[in-house]
């Protein structure tokens, strides 16, 4: 079960300078407390990761979900998406995922919007900053082993089990913005 962290500060986690193996210890510099090594002058800087998601609509007005087959939050519905690589621009990451989850060719059209939250990654709590785009699709859908299903849900009969509390975010942003357009 996915749970909120109490904590916001990820020092808990690590116990040594990843550049020189000495001990790490809390600095407060720069506005906040931050992670440094006790030997050198290594800050470790926590940053947020950044992840991206995909809001496809159909002809009919309905939006794409996908059903997790991994944890966390394994059975809820989400809407596709994943993390970005290291030096990848965004909306390609997103392209590159769709590809890989759904089988698809995804083409971006606008940035919708950003959120913040947490995600367990490996009894981690991470900070992750998601990025939404709206776009096409183009092709089969073909499930890959991390989703087991998809779905088009009409925007005002949404599951209940959504993964995580952005999605719900975005998704009535995604039906305001339609409105509007
Ligand atoms: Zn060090």
């Amino acid at each position: 079960m996915y749970d909120q962290p109490t904590g916001t500060t990820p020092e808990k986690y690590y116990n040594f300078c990843p550049r020189c193996g000495a001990p790490l210890a809390l600095k407060f510099m720069e506005g906040r407390q931050r992670i440094v090594c006790t030997k050198g002058d290594f800050v470790f800087y926590q940053n947020p990761h950044a992840a991206t998601a995909a809001l496809v609509v159909n002809g009919a007005g309905e939006v794409l979900l996908v059903k997790r087959n991994v944890e966390p939050r394994k059975g809820a519905w989400d809407v596709p998406g994943g993390f970005v690589d290291w030096g990848e621009d965004p909306a390609e990451g997103l392209v590159r995922e769709m590809r890989e989850e759904l089988g698809v060719r995804f083409t971006p059209e606008a940035l919708v919007d950003g959120y913040h939250d947490w995600y367990d990654s490996q009894r981690l709590a991470v900070s992750v900053v998601i990025l939404y785009y709206e776009g096409t699709i183009d092709g089969e859908l073909k499930p890959a082993d991390d989703v087991s299903e998809f779905r088009w849900f009409a925007l005002d009969a949404l599951p209940d089990d959504l993964a995580f509390p952005h999605v719900r975010e975005a998704l009535a942003a995604l039906a305001r913005r339609r409105l509007h357009t």
